[in-house]
């Protein structure tokens, strides 16, 4: 029998489907979602206990709320929700990013709803594209992010920012499930994000629907009409059809996660897009998502300042503020910050000021020394960590499959090895970003027969992840054997190499407590670990962050000479202390 979901019921009834769902919360029947597809005897129960309720609810409407109805015998199954941060304050717009394969519709899907969307007699006013736009949906807004593929999202992801609220992933349906299908599906996941799939191109005649889905179900999303509870719409970007659907979908999600946002709360703002304009100067685009920003705001993004001289809306045109779900262009920085950054707001200029220069400070203090000279071994030494994530390419379906089996024949007790995603095709600068928002664990790019691009060689460097390839399968295996192994063992021994004896202390904004050191007997190395030592006893070890002479990284430091250290995420140290140092002698495994 078909299947109904509760959205058409909510219809049927001609109530808000938001309205039909809290009323049956109430009821007793809870933990349904518009998206649920129920039999048609469901159906019937849910329709049956709704009008009930209501009259109900009109004939002692003078008890607000006082009786507990029984649950009915027959409930649909409830779906175990989603875990999500406790959200404050007024309803706001969801911010919704188009993903998907090249050339399966994405910007033509999302210029469709721009001109169909954007409220009329304004239409005129768009100029450019600031990289969002909003959408007015049954007199709600929709905010859409148009920076076409997933490269702001994973630029986005890389840097810990969580921007968007809901994903589309659209799949065309003549094409199906290709390969930046699956790597958009990888990043969905990873971010835990709400999604719909729109299966685009369905006026073509090569078009096939199930043939999509049924790819998509290899993934783990099972269309509600195959029992599953993933929406999946068919529209045409291009003749419309299907589109407003996909946008009420859109919003019933929305009500589902119910977004909400403090107009009058702090700040949380996150840069999406950025240039130079020749006549304007550096412009960036940031979607607010909770309190509101204003026109002649001092603020700090990333490692650049500015007082904003203008705020332009969507339809660009200039605004006085932007509130929650709201992306807006700024023009007043001074320099042009990364997609991702957080922007906060400062009470004034020097201020301002001061922290850029802190965080520029920090940012010296942290970069890592150039990974592009160390050795595998290096490199995994550093790892504190018990999982390998793996992004793994390769020339051909056939080639990955082959890298893959032999990577599962590799186990080692205590060690996962976590694949993220498998495609096929040279390592790009996506397979390094999906690693970068990995925040524990040892990343890993492999790649079987294939290349390199520059952009993900260079962000690769910067982000500190290894990226190995292979001609060879053997070679492949072996490595990651390797890396299991070192993961996996103690296979070092501490040798005491020196200590030094904290004389004053500095606190480093952004960095943390430095330590003003002497060192008294043997030397300091850099990669040592560190065993603070208090009245004879040892209160903290960990590893040595950094190592200065006056303002220059340093090496190795010896007896009799001053240094700065930090021992990494450690700010108890304390004058007096005497830090021993060690270094780590590596044993070769069997
Ligand atoms: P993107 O790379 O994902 O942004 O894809 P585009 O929106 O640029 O679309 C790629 C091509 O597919 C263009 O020639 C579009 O006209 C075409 N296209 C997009 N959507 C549809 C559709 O629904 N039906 C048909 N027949 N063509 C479409």
């Amino acid at each position: 029998m078909a299947k109904k979901r509760v959205y058409e019921i909510a219809r049927e009834l001609g109530v808000p489907t938001k309205e039909l769902i809290s009323k049956l919360a109430e009821l007793g029947m809870e933990g349904l979602r518009a998206v649920n597809a129920v039999e048609e005897e469901e159906a019937e129960v849910i329709r049956d206990l709704f009008l009930e309720g209501k009259q109900q609810a009109t004939s002692d409407e003078a008890q607000e709320g006082a009786t507990e109805q029984e649950s009915p015998d027959e409930q649909p199954p409830a779906e175990e929700p989603r875990p999500k941060p406790p959200q404050k304050g007024d309803p706001r717009p969801p911010v919704v990013a188009v993903l998907g394969h090249i050339d399966h519709g994405k910007t033509t899907l999302l210029d469709g709803i721009r001109r169909a969307h954007i409220a009329e007699g304004e239409a005129g006013g768009i100029t450019q594209s600031i990289g969002a736009y909003q959408a007015q949906v049954d007199e709600r807004t929709i905010t859409f992010i148009d920076t076409p593929g997933h490269k702001a999202f994973t630029a986005m992801r890389a840097r810990g920012a969580q921007v968007t609220d809901i994903a589309v992933l659209v799949v065309a349906a003549d094409d199906g499930v290709m390969a930046q299908t699956v790597e958009a599906i990888d990043h969905i996941k990873a971010a835990q994000l709400p999604m719909i799939v729109a299966i685009n191109k369905t006026d073509k005649a090569a078009q096939n629907v199930d043939r999509v889905k049924q790819e998509l179900t290899q993934h783990g999303f099972v269309p509600e009409d195959w029992g599953g509870d993933t929406i999946m719409i068919p529209i045409s970007a291009l003749n419309g059809d299907g589109v407003e659907d996909l946008l009420e979908m859109l919003l019933l999600v929305a009500d589902m996660e119910d977004f909400r946002g403090e107009p009058s709360g702090e700040l949380h703002a996150t840069v999406i897009e950025s240039h130079i304009d020749t006549a304007r100067g550096p412009l960036a685009t940031v979607i607010v998502k909770n309190g509101t920003l204003k026109a002649r705001d001092c603020v700090v993004v990333g490692t650049t300042w500015g007082r904003i001289r203008a705020l332009i809306d969507h339809r660009g045109e200039q605004v006085p503020s932007a509130g929650p779900g709201t992306p807006v262009q700024i023009m007043g920085l001074e320099d042009v910050p990364d997609a991702g950054e957080r922007l906060e707001v400062f009470p004034d200029q020097k201020k301002a000021k001061r922290e850029v220069s802190a965080r520029q400070l920090a940012e010296e203090a942290q970069r890592k020394p150039s990974r592009a000279t160390m050795t595998f071994e290096d490199l995994l030494a550093q790892a504190q960590t018990e999982n390998l994530y793996v992004v793994l390419k390769a020339t051909s379906m056939g080639a990955l499959e082959a890298a893959r089996g032999e990577m599962s024949s590799v186990e080692h007790e205590g060690v996962e090895i976590q694949v993220l995603h498998a495609g096929v095709g040279p390592v790009n600068e996506s397979d390094v970003a999906l690693l970068s928002a990995v925040d524990s664990g040892q990343p890993l790019v492999l790649g079987f027969g294939v290349k390199v691009d520059n952009k993900a060689r260079r962000a690769a460097e910067t982000r500190g992840i290894p990226i190995r390839t292979y001609d060879i399968i053997y070679d492949l295996t072996e490595d990651v054997r390797r890396a299991v192994r070192r993961l996996a063992g103690p296979e070092y021994v501490e040798t005491k190499v020196g200590e030094a004896e904290v004389l004053q202390l500095f606190d480093i904004d952004g960095v943390g407590t430095v330590a003003g050191c002497a060192v008294t007997s043997g030397r300091v190395v850099r990669g040592a670990i560190i065993k603070v030592r208090r009245d004879d006893e040892i209160i903290h070890s960990g590893e040595l962050q950094t190592l200065k002479r006056f303002t220059q990284d340093v090496r190795e430091v010896e007896s009799g000479r001053e240094c700065g250290i930090r021992v990494r995420d450690f700010d108890e140290v304390q004058q007096g202390d005497v830090l021993e140092i060690y270094s780590m002698e590596e044993v070769q495994p069997e």
